[in-house]
């Protein structure tokens, strides 16, 4: 029996970002669209040419995007939102780029439409990617808006490359999109029958297979969900034309045998998040399904162990032709280690981008084929890698083995309950009503990157920068006393990044110098790796905060980011739960916690952005996260005394199905994005009895607009009818780091006021 290789899709953004700086460029007006195009193209043959080279024999094309595949696939489909003015079919690049970003007034779009909002985004499935979300209306009217899939296909076969297009499933697109006074689902006909048009297309093109995304099929499926897959699988294949339907991100689970039996040609499946279902995968497939097997981990940055995959899969080859693939596309990963030179030798030979899990992928077909002899060097060096990974004394750490081994259930506990607490952190730190904060960044200006960077490069030493870090914190902590705001903070100008900066100085984390994973459109991150045990060598953030707190005798709160939030940001380890490496990080942030209070700190702020976005895909295994999250954020809070308040901060506006779960983390103030939702979810807190203080967000930081008194008194009053008023805080909805200054100081100045004309009214009425 034969085996091939394919991937399911290749890194968009180029080796060195250079879609990012093309599209940047393009966006700021200093290039035509024709040079945008060009780089574009350019990179789709250099991914063609690469993936080529390194031996795949099933090339994706129409995986590339200019910004994002969900946004293509709408585009495609014509579902483009009036607001846009798009003629029907004819949607072009403009179009494209105001869903995806908007426009300014300005900035083309016709004259008489100032500007025009974005599509909304948010997160893929449990990716650290963003995708623009699908928007219908009622009465809408769909027609295929542009072929580009197809003119991807023609244009890797003018270049030698015979390959694989990749559609985003229907059902999957459909699941995704938001309908406006109708339910997506009433376009599924009108969505497949423009579906069966491309595929046509495809066809006489020359196309034998296509790949059709539809990780749907890894989440619980609604009846309607099942009914419109089996429509769709239904209908949509073709004599010529075989469809690989390709599933990831989890197991099949329940659907497995569904999945299994739907009439197309192939399945892909992920054998890295649910190895197990391989075995129910092949009682229930089929003789004549195509099967590939993702054994590669696609969203992951380890080096496999080629061996003991051999051994699961030679039985398996034996029996019938399989398509070997990494378990997702390698959109989410970074793409070649061999841009990496500053890397530990040590941990660099655990790792694998996407280059070299191609490369990985390339030896086991040639041993499944020819045998393990054929390939016998490589097997003993990718044996002998996992092994030393094992042992190596880089990773494990005896000692903080066994401070977790003795963590007791009182380290999880506040002393006192918060009614107790309240009372002392009320005493000790003597707030007005209405406290005015800010969520802890201020603007990283210009000269703020601008010195980190030659920092970074040598050019300014560490007394120099230390020198005018200082001036810049003592600036903000001067302008806040003036601004009058009740509980200061220093304002991160140290910081490169909220996971970054801590990472940097926990043991355990190894940091790279180009492996960029795309975030959305032309944004990238660079996910720390956290490769072993984590311990906190030195206090972090104490001397920051000491000296912002010994400029003022306003409280500075303390500044940290919760562990949560730096697993579910970083690379970790898969050698161990995500639950076990939380905890060790759990023990640091404890460790500065107790640090900061020791300093003299009164309050101090543990973010949590990312731990609702750690959500599994499946509603059942929810709430096992939710209590190991909230479990290791109490292990990481509760190391100090009654009187020292712990705030936590979270970047979004959905709580409701998880407020037990906030609720559990027991902290004394919470602050949460509300200012775009005119505070309707604390309708939810209000139901569910939330004990202790919240600052609803009362100004949307996101945009650069400096809100009025007025609106953030009323949104105080509105947030005043859920919530007693000794509960409330006054501060914006997030960080202000990517605002300019002379937006945040207006915006302040009238924040403070509001909170000033709150106090004030409720005086009179009491
Ligand atoms: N303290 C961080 C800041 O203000 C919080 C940001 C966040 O949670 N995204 O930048
Ligand atoms: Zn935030």
């Amino acid at each position: 029996m034969t085996v091939t290789i394919a991937t399911l899709g290749f890194p968009r953004i180029g080796p060195r970002r250079e879609l990012k700086y093309a599209l940047e460029n393009y966006w700021a007006g200093k290039t035509p669209q024709a040079d945008l195009l060009e780089a574009a193209a350019g990179l789709r043959t250099a991914a063609w040419a690469r993936q080529n080279a390194l031996g795949v024999d099933w090339l994706p094309s129409g995986d590339f995007s200019l910004y994002d595949h969900v946004l293509d696939t709408s585009l495609m489909l014509g579902a483009v939102p009036q607001r846009y003015g798009a003629e029907e079919g004819a949607a072009g690049l403009g179009t494209y780029f105001a869903m995806a970003r908007g426009t300014t007034g300005d900035a083309g779009g016709c004259a008489h439409h100032s500007s025009l909002t974005a599509c909304e985004m948010t997160k893929w499935y449990d990716t650290n990617y963003h995708y623009m979300v699908p928007e219908l209306v009622a009465g809408q009217k769909l027609t295929l808006n542009n072929m580009k899939v197809v003119e991807d296909y023609r244009e890797a076969k003018a270049q030698g490359f015979e390959t694989r297009p990749v559609l985003l499933g229907p059902v999957t697109w459909l699941s995704l999109a938001k309908g406006r006074g109708v339910d997506p689902f009433d376009f599924l006909d009108e969505v497949l029958g423009l579906y069966g048009v491309i595929l046509s297309h495809l066809e006489q093109a020359g196309a034998q297979w296509v790949q059709i995304d539809e990780p749907v099929l890894v989440t619980d499926l609604t009846e309607q969900q099942r009914r419109a897959l089996t429509r769709a699988y239904a209908k949509l294949p073709r004599k010529g034309l075989k469809l690989m339907l390709t599933t990831y991100f989890c197991g099949l689970d329940s659907n497995l045998g569904f999945a299994a039996a739907l009439p197309v040609a192939g399945l892909h499946v992920d054998l890295v998040r649910a190895p197990e279902q391989l075995d129910a995968l092949l009682k229930a497939a089929p003789k004549n399904l195509c099967l590939s097997l993702g054994v590669i981990d696609g969203r992951n940055i380890w080096r496999s162990d080629l061996e003991s995959l051999l051994d699961r899969l030679e039985p398996v080859a034996a029996e019938r032709d399989i398509i070997l693939a990494p378990s997702c596309s390698l959109l989410h990963v970074p793409v070649d280690l061999a841009l990496e030179n500053k890397l530990d030798p040590q941990v660099r030979q655990w790792i694998a981008f996407a280059v070299q899990k191609i490369e990985e992928l390339a030896i086991l077909k040639r041993a499944l084929n020819e045998g393990r002899d054929s390939v016998a060097d490589a097997l003993a060096a990718s044996s002998a890698a996992a092994a030393q990974r094992k042992v190596s004394p880089l990773i494990h750490n005896p000692d903080v083995t066994a401070r977790v081994a003795a963590i007791t259930p009182d380290m999880r506990e506040r002393r006192s309950p918060y009614g107790v607490r309240v009372a002392v952190q009320a005493d000790a730190l003597k707030l007005p009503a209405f406290p005015t904060t800010t969520i802890g960044s201020f603007p990283q200006t210009g000269e703020v990157r601008r010195a980190r960077a030659e920092h970074g490069r040598g050019n300014i030493d560490a007394a120099a920068y230390e020198a005018f870090l200082r001036e810049e914190t003592g600036r903000a902590i001067r302008w806040q006393e003036e601004a009058g705001l009740d509980m200061l903070v220093h304002g991160e100008f140290e910081r490169n990044d909220m996971v970054q900066y801590f990472g940097e100085q926990l043991s355990g984390f190894a940091f790279t110098s180009n492996a960029w994973v795309q975030s959305y459109g032309s944004r990238c991150v660079r996910p720390p790796i956290l490769y072993g045990d984590v311990s906190r060598p030195a206090p972090m953030t104490v001397t920051w905060w000491r000296y912002a707190q010994s400029l003022t005798d306003k409280p500075v709160k303390g500044m940290l980011t919760g562990p949560v939030t730096i697993l579910n940001w970083s690379f970790v380890r898969d050698d161990q739960p995500r639950e076990a490496s939380c905890r060790q990080i759990a023990l640091a942030i404890r460790d500065e916690v107790t640090d900061l209070e020791a300093a003299g700190c009164k309050a101090i702020q543990i973010d949590e952005a990312a731990l609702r976005e750690g959500l599994p895909l499946k509603r059942r295994d929810w709430q096992a996260y939710l209590d190991w999250a909230v479990d290791c954020f109490r292990l990481s809070a509760s190391g100090v005394g009654d009187a020292t308040q712990i705030h936590t901060h979270m970047c979004y506006s959905e709580f409701n199905d998880i407020l037990p779960s906030i609720g559990a983390m027991d902290t004394d103030v919470i602050s949460i994005e509300t200012a775009r939702s005119q505070m309707e979810l604390l309708e939810g807190f209000a139901a569910y009895r939330y004990p202790s203080a919240i600052g609803p967000g009362v100004y949307d930081i996101h945009a650069p607009r400096v809100p009025t008194v007025e609106e953030m008194v009323r949104l105080m009053e509105l947030a005043r009818q859920h919530l007693g008023a000794e509960q409330l805080w006054v501060n914006p909805d997030c960080g202000l780091k990517t605002r300019k200054w002379d937006e945040v100081k207006p915006a302040i100045d009238a924040m403070v006021a509001a909170a000033r004309t709150l106090r004030e009214s409720a005086g009179a009425a009491a």
